[in-house]
């Protein structure tokens, strides 16, 4: 987006906004616009943004629903909801990316890659999508923040080749539902901020609306226009959500992790947050490599190996499986996605105690309980030192 076309898109919104009884106000800490209603009960001084805020997550004690609601109910309903005001539904991506800038999907706009990269026709027709997502770069984050995972369902509208005002018509489309599910206009924050990006197609602009539900950012509403090489800049209407996200701030209870785990197991969000992503990699089809999507397999296998062997990890693995599978069709069922999850964390494990111990190195493929079969029985492994070893794949 031109310089222009930036101001004339802000302005836009503005008058948007403020038709809709929201009022503009500037922030004391990052002077960026934002927008609140009249009425909010939430302090306004600073805008949503979690640098600008104390970080507290006061959604937490606003008044519940009646009832909880799962993730895949709430996909369920906004898609339910998209559908009847003229969105097609589509299918969701492989979580492995072979089109795009990134080893694996981090967004729902991704469903443009072939056409943005690979110049591929311009489509018209505005989508749904509840498209699963990994995004690496949470994962230092997961223990030390609450509402952060690896994996995550971004629920999204997009639409290629949109006008303006057709996507303030979406984001509007967007405060519908949200109220619909019970999280109401009077308790968002709506920060404006123009970035820069680049794709990969060359540099541009882009006017984003980040929606922060009681101190939580929930999603976001962007208007791209990405630059081509043989053709005019596509704009797109980009509004997307962390479906988690919206189902921690509709069910409100005090940890994001606490419907995102099986009720019968204890562990770290670290443990439970490697197993969903793992589930969701497996479950895809993506095998075990030395780059792209097979490396963040393998990294996330370390960490279950090195840290948490001998939990409940392969009935968690079961049970995030299941969680995929009501958003991803599997490509391979659920015994061999566990099976192909536990060779490569059993294959750390394995290495760890052949270190340890000095013996003779595991075969591939060799589950632990085959390989320390074999040391017991044919290398004459002490078994008692043997325990003591697996013990350090433990904390
Ligand atoms: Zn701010």
């Amino acid at each position: 987006m031109s310089e222009t076309t930036i101001v004339d898109t802000s302005k836009a919104v503005n008058e948007f906004m403020a038709e809709r009884g929201w009022q503009g106000r500037s922030c004391s800490s990052c002077d960026r616009t934002f927008f609140s209603k009249p009425s909010t009960k939430m302090d306004v001084s600073v805008c949503g943004w979690h640098k600008c805020d104390k970080g507290g997550y006061p959604f937490r004690t606003y008044t519940k629903r009646k009832k909880m609601l799962t993730p895949v109910q709430i996909s369920t309903r906004m898609s339910e909801y998209f559908r009847s005001v003229g969105f097609d539904l589509a299918p969701p991506r492989n979580i492995a990316n072979f089109e795009g800038q990134t080893d694996l999907v981090i967004a729902g706009v991704q469903m443009f890659d072939d056409v943005i990269h690979r110049n591929q026709k311009i489509r018209n027709d505005k989508v749904f999508v509840a498209q699963p997502c990994v995004r690496m770069q949470f994962q230092p984050h997961v223990e030390s923040q609450e509402g952060t995972s690896t994996s995550f369902v971004n629920v999204c509208t997009e639409k290629m080749g949109a006008e303006f005002a057709e996507h303030l018509r979406s984001v509007d489309h967007w405060c519908t539902i949200l109220s619909k599910l019970g999280l109401h206009m009077n308790d968002f924050i709506v920060v404006m901020r123009t970035s820069v990006n680049d794709w990969g197609t060359g540099k541009f602009s882009a006017l984003e609306l980040f929606f922060s539900y009681g101190g939580l950012e929930l999603g976001d509403a962007a208007y791209l226009l990405i630059p081509q090489a043989n053709r005019p800049a596509i704009p797109i209407s980009d509004i997307g959500f962390g479906l988690e996200r919206m189902a921690w701030a509709i069910n409100k209870t005090d940890s994001y992790f606490d419907v995102l785990m099986p009720w019968t197991a204890n562990g770290t969000r670290e443990m439970f947050d490697s197993c969903r992503t793992i589930a969701l990699l497996v479950l895809c089809g993506v095998q075990v490599a030395n780059k792209g999507s097979g490396l963040q397999f393998r990294r996330f296998a370390k960490v279950l190996s090195e840290k948490y062997y001998g939990s409940d990890v392969y009935s968690i693995l079961a049970y995030y499986f299941d969680y995929w599978a009501q958003f991803i069709k599997p490509s391979i069922n659920r015994e061999a996605a566990v099976q192909l999850a536990l060779l490569e964390i059993e294959r750390f494990v394995n290495l760890r105690v052949c270190e340890t111990l000095g013996l003779p190195p595991p075969r591939s493929s060799e589950t632990s309980q085959a390989y320390f079969d074999r040391l017991v029985y044919i290398c004459n492994a002490n078994i008692y030192e043997l325990r003591k070893a697996i013990q350090t794949c433990k904390t």
